[in-house]
């Protein structure tokens, strides 16, 4: 991942958890529970950019390596954004869009190893 880009989550990151520590200074009177839900919240958070960073930075590995069905070959037709639902929440997937030159279908070829992460054939 680009420096810059892992510093933006990173800083993210750190906002969240800023966030819930000035919230508590500000509210000594709460009770127990309130905090814990709070933390909950900031851990679902923290873990939906983490999430959403970490596929993003593989993505961006990712090269079409494969040809179309009909065996015409991947023309990149620009990017779509997909949302995902994970045990971290909802994340969002930018992912190059491919059509084939041939036949005309449009896909996300996918690597064997991103086949293997999102579960699809
Ligand atoms: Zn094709």
């Amino acid at each position: 991942m680009e420096e810059t880009k892992q510093k933006t989550v990173l800083s993210g990151i750190v906002q969240s958890m800023e966030a819930f520590l000035q919230w508590a200074k500000e509210n000594p009177q709460c009770k127990l529970s309130e905090l814990e839900d709070r933390v909950q919240k900031v851990k679902t958070e923290i873990g939906t950019q983490l999430l959403e960073a970490a596929v993003a930075q593989q993505g961006q590995a990712a090269l079409a390596e494969e040809q179309c069905f009909c065996g015409g070959a991947w023309v990149i037709a620009g990017y779509r954004e997909r949302h995902v639902m994970t045990s971290q929440g909802v994340i969002r997937v930018k992912r190059a869009y491919f059509t084939c030159e041939r036949c005309g279908q449009g896909f996300f070829p996918l690597r064997r190893s991103e086949r293997d992460k999102w579960g699809v054939e």
